[in-house]
């Protein structure tokens, strides 16, 4: 046995490598035992089967596991968004959860896990990093019967702004990255998505017999490319004008998210009415949203409007996840939501240009083709659903329970 020699240098995994103290050979230190090589040559053969031998799937693991998310900045470990580490000879898979299929830097966080993974074990020689989706939420409709992981309202102060076009273009964003979506028009003033999206007919009417017997009827939501669509424009004439009052809208909006048989949704997309306090309190009372989505156009007197809907939505306790700035461009401006969210300190989601292709496709029915791949607008509302994705992941990880609501 030789003396312990002084450390030069240290191996990934903690092995001394050192030199021995008559400084004319290799020495490897494994544990108590201290290997003396007479060559380097057979030093790297020796240190090398030293490390193989000691390098394991939960070093492995436990390494990536400590490995920042690069968006939500926390360790893959504390995220749980590892799901798997697998050693197999000198091949490493990882096998990542994503929380939503919106997830936008798969191939940041790729290099990420394969760089540190190789700089720690260079003995490995290949890295497979795989994702699974598994969409997370609140799950906050349980208690009424609604099987939708996480629900977003889309508001905004005053009409005209592009609320409905950003709340479709937000279900069918999130449709086309894989996700199961509903889109409720609660735009009880201006049902406009059954136009927008090219769908007419009547709800159908689904009977259940339960196991005890009693006859349950639900509302069949209509298809809209692939989503579930439901609107209190398939009820009334399209000229017909609506009066509500607030009991009838209450009504109407239980009947509408309680009632329809939405199925098992990732996500439910609510497009609320314009600026009204009283349809948002009977969301917040019914289901604990995850969020909602804050739209408005650049110019002065409508950020005037978009800050009342945000402290709307503050005072009935539904989480704004931010702001988005629509038709953005030269006639009506442009960066003015971006510098009114950063003062409100209030996420800002990103912007829509301006451009005749929302109204063309809204007018022509066809509004889930913004996303074909030569639509001019696609790029900016994918972002747009991603970060609105990723906000709600982030909130999750702060606040993963219902917040209690307030009775007003
Ligand atoms: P709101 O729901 O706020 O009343 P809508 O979504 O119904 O607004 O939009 C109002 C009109 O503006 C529609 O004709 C729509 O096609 C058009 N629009 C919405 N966003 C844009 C945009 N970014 N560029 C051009 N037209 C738009």
């Amino acid at each position: 046995m030789l003396p312990p020699p002084s450390p030069d240098v240290r191996n990934p995994i903690g092995n001394t490598l050192a030199l021995t103290e008559d400084r004319r050979h290799v020495a490897l230190c494994l544990g108590s035992i201290t290997l003396r090589c007479v060559s380097p040559r057979i030093f790297v053969d020796i240190a090398i089967k030293g490390l193989m031998a000691i390098m394991n799937e939960s070093d492995i693991q436990n390494l990536v596991k400590q490995i920042p998310d690069p968006i939500l900045e926390s360790p893959l470990g504390k995220l749980k968004m590892i799901q798997q580490v697998v050693l197999e000879n000198k091949t490493v898979q990882v096998v990542v959860e994503l929380p939503t299929p919106a997830y936008p830097q798969r191939e940041q966080l790729k290099s990420l896990i394969t760089d540190k993974i190789k700089t720690a074990y260079p003995e490995v020689e290949s890295v497979e990093v795989k994702f699974n989706v598994v969409v997370r939420g609140k799950k906050s409709g349980a208690r009424i019967g609604l099987r939708a992981k996480n629900v977003i309202a889309v508001g905004s102060g005053k009409g005209g702004v592009g609320k409905s076009t950003v709340a479709a273009s937000l279900a069918f964003g999130l449709k086309h990255l894989g996700a199961k979506v509903g889109l409720l028009d609660a735009d009880v003033y201006g049902p406009s998505i059954p136009h927008m999206a090219g769908v007419k007919g009547q709800p159908g009417v689904l009977e259940y017999t339960t196991s005890e017997g009693q006859t349950i009827q639900r509302i069949e939501p209509l298809d809209a490319d692939g989503l579930k669509l439901m609107s209190i424009g398939f009820m009334i004439e399209e000229e017909q004008a609506v009066i509500w009052r607030g009991p009838m809208l209450h009504k109407i909006l239980t009947q509408f998210v309680q009632q329809t048989e939405w199925g098992d949704l990732d996500y439910l997309i609510i497009d609320m009415p314009p600026g009204t306090g009283d349809v948002s309190l009977t969301l917040s009372q019914m289901l604990g949203l995850a969020g909602a989505v804050v739209v408005c156009t650049p110019q002065q007197v409508a950020l005037l409007d978009a800050v009342k809907a945000i402290s709307m939505f503050n005072q009935v306790k539904i989480p704004v996840l931010g702001m988005v700035e629509n038709m953005s461009g030269e006639i009506f401006g442009q960066g003015g939501v971006e510098k009114r969210a950063a003062e409100m300190k209030v996420p800002f989601l990103g912007e829509i240009p301006i451009d005749a292709t929302f109204r063309i496709k809204g007018d022509a029915g066809s509004i889930s083709s913004l996303f074909d791949d030569d639509s001019p607008v696609r790029d900016s509302l994918l972002r747009i659903t991603e970060n609105i994705a990723m906000e709600i992941v982030r909130n999750l990880q702060d606040e993963p329970d219902m917040p209690q609501l307030e009775i007003l």
